[in-house]
């Protein structure tokens, strides 16, 4: 496995697969990865010929008061992880690769970005699309892996594919949580012992969600109101959102019907905010 830090080798090489006619898959991840980003690769070796991880804290989806500077890493542990699971590539620029000086060009997206993360990150999905689509161009993959951990995201992604006529697939893939229910991500690292037992708020919330609509409840402001009551219950928690929206638009909803997603944004401790959800069909 190669880690490569500059557009140009990564181009180059990929260049030279293609010659091959082989098929290029791409995880974008900002590293300290974990088994949620591993069963992305997994998935996208199964899928691809070659796979390439790309690994970069992008400063642009941060906004100032954000967690950019304190953001875990740890190359090394990364590097092991992609190699055991049969990624080909890493790419991992610096921030000054990526942005060069006098950059301004950003892919904006309206809607979408304006519901659940974006109304408490206003910057944060110009930043995922600008560098996504960055990352899309250096690498011209085949097909992307995103997690729906992220779920937004995932949406977001999948518009902007489709808006700019992007030739790759988009493939999503299930939220890898550890055994007690808590969704894996590498804030979960912010916490302590005593938060990190206090974040097991949002998986529970979410599970007690998931099974009022799986039992029949169709008033999303009911579920909305059991799950945020739940979570109330823990004093570290701070609530930022507890959402149901279409799957598609992210437009909240009264009826739970079609395809939903039931999303939360809570803090802990002031230390991390997390974020989880369920997505389901009615
Ligand atoms: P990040 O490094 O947090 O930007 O995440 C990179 C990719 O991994 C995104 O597509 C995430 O949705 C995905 N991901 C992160 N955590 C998980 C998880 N627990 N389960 C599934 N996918 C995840």
């Amino acid at each position: 496995m190669k880690i490569e830090t500059t557009v140009k080798d990564v181009r180059k090489t990929v260049k030279e697969w293609r010659k091959e006619g082989l098929t290029v898959g791409l995880v974008p991840t900002m590293g300290y990865l974990h088994e949620g980003h591993q069963s992305l690769i997994k998935k996208a070796v199964e899928q691809c010929d070659k796979v390439v991880v790309s690994i970069f804290v992008n400063p642009m989806q941060f906004g100032p008061t954000e967690d950019l500077a304190s953001y875990p890493r740890d190359l090394e542990k990364d590097s092991e992880l992609c190699e055991k699971t049969g990624a080909d590539l890493i790419f991992h620029p610096e921030p000054e690769e990526m942005y060069q000086e006098g950059f301004c060009s950003f892919v904006d997206m309206t809607g979408l970005t304006q519901a659940l993360c974006g109304l408490s990150r206003p910057v944060h999905f110009r930043g995922v699309c600008t560098v996504v689509s960055k990352l899309f161009h250096i690498v011209q993959p085949d097909k992307a892996y995103f997690g729906e951990k992220d779920a937004q995201q995932l949406a977001v992604i999948k518009r902007m594919v489709k808006d700019l006529n992007m030739d790759i697939e988009i493939v999503g893939c299930p939220i890898i949580r550890e055994k007690d229910g808590l969704a894996k991500s590498s804030r979960n690292t912010y916490l302590d012992e005593k938060e990190r037992s206090a974040a097991l708020i949002l998986s529970k919330s979410i599970f007690l969600g998931k099974k009022m609509v799986e039992e029949g409840e169709r008033n999303a402001n009911v579920v909305k109101q059991a799950m945020t009551d739940l979570i109330q219950k823990e004093p570290m928690a701070e609530i930022d959102y507890v959402e149901i929206v279409d799957q598609n638009t992210m437009q909240s909803i009264e009826e739970i019907k079609g395809d939903i997603l039931c999303a939360i944004a809570v803090g802990i401790n002031h230390k991390a905010r997390l974020i989880d959800n369920f997505m389901m069909t009615v």
